[in-house]
């Protein structure tokens, strides 16, 4: 196994080695990247980066030991409810590590609230439209909640409102709807959607997680965004994150509340032990100050008017891309996009081997998998690194399609599709999915430059078995390192 060097390394040949490690890295830098980094620009990145750095060894562990980390949070709580309309008398807000502790925060809030508000409730239930994100999911089996699941519309990708109010049952606790969703980047129905949750005597969260900060920009440039934040009656609990669309640092989101009395059932305190006292507002104790004081300063960095402009640019060239997806023969936008996000996919021609050749031609679009009725496709988050390079990207696109219809489809995808349905999953061993995965090409270490043949298998798989050969595969490229 891979061992801790007898003496120091010295400092060149040790930052020599984490530059080589970096190589085969998503080349980000550029714009030809349409998701994982919301790049601002240079000035943005330097400025997060100084934060970061200056912050990096205090301790938010302590708020009381580092009142300047108290201060930030809070300055940073104020702006992120005053922009999403929170009342200024009751609500708050906690700063956390991203969108998926946001979303367990407010999840584990509504669980408590739950069992002390109504304690008949033995076996609670989160009502998620299928386009909620994952870490919904996530937060529910942590948390041992029910997912409830509402279809959404196969041309809007939005609940209805029929399918949303049947999901209810007398165990419900929290409903979600999403400003946007991610895959599609489209807008659920929140005013209806919350009315409803109240009149259920539920709590409703509004995921705003990639939008929650551009769309009030949007509104302002003249774009037609629906409420979708406080100014909604029913709406309990928002979450929206620093490090996408506000362009701050990794590490950086906010859970909000209406109301501060809810926000007491996120916090952990714990005299139960020798040790000193813990008060914790969020899931980590001990934590960098790094990324709140760099979310701090991009923020303070471009102020309302620079994130206007970047709003402004960024709305365009999505309008701009979504015409130019159009226009190529057999690709089909998926909704209508209502937020600098977008999917299209294609009834001919075999969208994974449309990312394959635009990676091939460096440009790194999402393949998103098919889902029930939903077909497969592919998305991009537009971001102001990406917003001059609309022509290019646009015929690089369409000579992918070109040289995507004349490769074969998946000779494994189209046996398997028979034959998943009879397929007794249970018995399925580890060994049986690594001999599975060997044959697609995956030897437990890397990936192939092609995805395309990986893709079109999970995409015929039932979730289940995606998910369990997911797991043995992350489960064998998380070995130690050798030599
Ligand atoms: C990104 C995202 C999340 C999860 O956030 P992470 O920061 O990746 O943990 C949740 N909801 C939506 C809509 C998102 O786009």
């Amino acid at each position: 196994m891979y061992k801790l060097p007898a003496q120091g390394l010295d400092h060149d040949q040790l930052f020599q080695n984490l530059e080589d490690y970096r190589q085969n890295d998503l080349k980000w830098r550029g714009g030809r990247a349409f998701a994982y980094v919301y790049d601002a620009g240079k000035a943005a990145e330097e400025v997060g980066k100084r934060a970061y750095m200056m912050y990096l060894s205090e301790n938010g562990l302590d708020p009381t030991a580092f009142p300047s980390l108290l201060r930030l949070e809070n300055e940073l709580a104020a702006i992120a409810l005053g922009h999403l309309n929170a009342p200024a008398d009751t609500g708050g807000a906690t700063f956390t590590s991203g969108g998926t502790e946001s979303i367990m925060l407010a999840v584990k809030s509504a669980r408590e609230h739950a069992r002390a508000t109504r304690p008949q409730i033995t076996a609670p239930e989160l009502v998620l439209p299928t386009t909620a994100h994952a870490a919904f999911h996530k937060a529910a089996r942590y948390l041992g909640l029910k997912v409830v699941l509402v279809e959404v519309d196969p041309t809007t990708f939005k609940p209805t409102m029929a399918d949303f109010e049947a999901a209810f049952t007398d165990n419900t606790i929290l409903a979600v709807g999403s400003a946007p969703s991610y895959a599609h980047g489209v807008i659920d129905p929140i005013t209806p959607m919350a009315a409803f949750a109240a009149s259920r005597g539920a709590l409703f969260h509004v995921d705003a997680c990639v939008g929650g900060w551009l769309l009030p920009f949007f509104r302002e440039l003249g774009a037609e965004v629906p409420p979708f934040d406080f100014s909604v009656p029913g709406v309990t609990s928002m979450s929206m994150d620093w490090h996408k669309y506000a362009f701050a640092p990794k590490g950086a989101s906010v859970v909000l509340y209406r109301d501060r009395a809810l926000r007491q059932h996120q916090i952990f305190a714990c005299s139960d032990w020798t040790g000193y006292t813990i008060i914790n507002n969020a899931v980590q104790s001990s934590k960098t100050g790094g990324p709140m004081a760099a979310a701090w300063a991009v923020l303070h960095h471009f102020g309302h008017e620079g994130y206007l402009e970047a709003a402004r640019r960024v709305l365009e060239t999505t309008r701009q891309m979504a015409e130019g997806i159009e226009a190529i023969a057999d690709l089909e936008l998926l909704g209508k996009p209502e937020f600098c996000m977008l999917a299209f996919g294609s009834k001919v021609v075999n969208v994974f081997h449309i990312a394959d050749e635009m990676a091939a031609r460096g440009w790194h679009v999402q393949p998103q998998l098919a889902y029930k009725d939903h077909p497969q496709n592919i998305h991009l988050s537009i971001h102001p690194g990406n917003v001059h390079l609309v022509e290019p990207f646009l015929a690089a696109l369409a000579e992918s399609v070109e040289a995507a219809r004349a490769l074969p489809s998946s000779p494994m995808a189209a046996m398997l599709k028979d034959q998943v349905a009879a397929m007794d999953l249970s018995d399925m061993s580890p060994e049986m999915v690594q001999g599975a995965m060997a044959m697609l090409g995956v030897d437990g270490a890397a990936l192939p430059e092609r995805m395309a043949g990986i893709n079109e298998v999970l995409n015929v798989l039932p979730p289940a078995l995606a998910d369990r050969m997911l797991t043995i595969f992350f489960n064998q490229l998380f070995t130690p390192a050798q030599g």
